[in-house]
């Protein structure tokens, strides 16, 4: 007997589309679609509304059905944060991607040459030396990359310090060969999780007003900039309306975890909880007791635990490996052993990371069970 045929002969997908949703098997990862394609066309309109182009993360899912159905309602692309994780993108058809992060290493650069040669790419640099290094791979290869500065506006990541800089290395990427300079990069990853509404709209105000003075600098010395990339799902209301950006680069909004649920939105924007852990009760060992089938291999839990909604007497106290432990205020609020429960993710990002695939649903039934490709790629 094979060990490994009877891996694959034996273990079922979680689901099969046209499945009740009750039949899922568990620990899985649940896209409600109603919800989900609400949330894109919220984002969408949003940067429509404002002439500024949408190009979503693909970091917060690593799934090209997903990007495939942004980009069928409008996104002009979408962006990665490493190269290989870019690769089922490609290979799904997306032919227009940002990777939204410096790229350094001969394996890398290599990589990132073979894909600049199969869609239109761009990438992120903060130094003269690696955006050489760039260059050469590009010539190398014959190919030619489309290239960001990126610059640091107080997240301190990376990214350039001053106008200046950001000045020096555009004219020395306009003279290498392979690369083309198309503008700059402007994140923030500080300010997306700002509890009030008004703290987070200062805070973009000041963070727009530093791309401004980098993009003086690069007028004044007559260094085009076509590009201005930034913004994710806390800021996305305010980037596109401050003029600076052209692109806004939000992942998250299309699932909103409990992380971006509890921040401030006032009516800004309203993005519905989209994407869910499905699990099973497998133990009932007290009356205040529960015990789920899943644990930290289904769920990152850095931003704190998964949240029951619509339970009120029930909550998640504890994640293990492989059992996440539930603690009900009275006997009537314990589900029973057997009894499927839905989680709200804390961080969609890290989770997706642990699944294989994403079950598609639509009310009860399941519409489709879609790979998390890009799972794993982080080279
Ligand atoms: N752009 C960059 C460079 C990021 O690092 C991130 C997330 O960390 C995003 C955009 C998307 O942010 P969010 O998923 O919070 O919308
Ligand atoms: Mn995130």
């Amino acid at each position: 007997h094979e060990p490994e045929a009877a891996t694959t002969t034996l273990l079922p997908p979680a689901a099969h589309p046209g499945d009740a949703c009750s039949l899922v098997d568990t620990p899985a990862l649940l896209l409600d679609l109603d919800a989900f394609e609400d949330n894109l066309r919220t984002m969408q309109v949003l940067a429509e509304r404002h002439g500024v182009a949408l190009r979503p993360h693909a970091k917060a899912h690593r799934c090209p059905e997903v990007a495939l159905r942004q980009v069928a309602l409008g996104a002009v692309g979408i962006c990665c944060q490493k190269v290989s994780e870019a690769l089922p993108f490609v290979a799904a058809g997306l032919r227009d991607i940002h990777i939204s992060n410096e790229v350094v290493g001969a394996a890398k650069l290599r990589l990132l040459a073979e894909l600049a040669r199969r869609a239109r790419l761009t990438v992120c640099v903060d130094d003269a030396q690696a955006a050489q290094a760039l260059s050469e791979a590009m010539l190398e290869h014959k190919a030619s990359i489309g290239v960001l500065i990126e610059i640091d506006v107080g997240q301190k990541r990376c990214g350039v310090q001053t106008p200046e800089a950001t000045v020096e290395l555009a004219s020395m990427l306009q003279s290498l060969p392979g690369l083309s300079f198309l503008g700059v990069q402007a994140y923030h990853g500080g300010l997306q999780h700002k509890r009030s509404l008004d703290q987070r709209q200062k805070a973009c105000d000041k963070a727009a007003r530093l791309v401004r003075r980098h993009l003086d600098a690069l007028k004044l010395a007559g260094i085009p900039c076509s590009i201005v990339t930034g913004g994710g799902t806390g800021t996305a209301v305010f980037d596109v309306a401050s003029g600076v950006y052209t692109e806004i680069q939000a992942g998250s909004y299309a699932f909103m975890d409990t992380d971006y649920g509890s921040i401030d939105w006032g009516e800004a924007l309203a993005f519905r909880h989209s994407l869910f852990l499905l699990g099973t009760v497998m133990s009932t060992p007290t009356a205040d007791r529960a015990v789920l089938d899943f644990g930290l291999k289904s769920t990152s839990t850095e931003s704190g635990a998964p949240e029951l909604l619509g339970h009120d007497g029930l909550r998640c106290v504890a994640v293990h490996d492989e059992h996440c432990i539930l603690h009900a205020a009275s006997p009537s609020d314990r589900p029973a052993l057997g009894q499927k429960l839905r989680l709200v993710p804390s961080h969609c990002d890290p989770t997706f990371n642990l699944h294989d695939s994403l079950v598609a649903i639509r009310g009860d039934k399941v519409e489709g069970v879609w790979p998390i490709s890009a799972r794993g790629l982080s080279r």
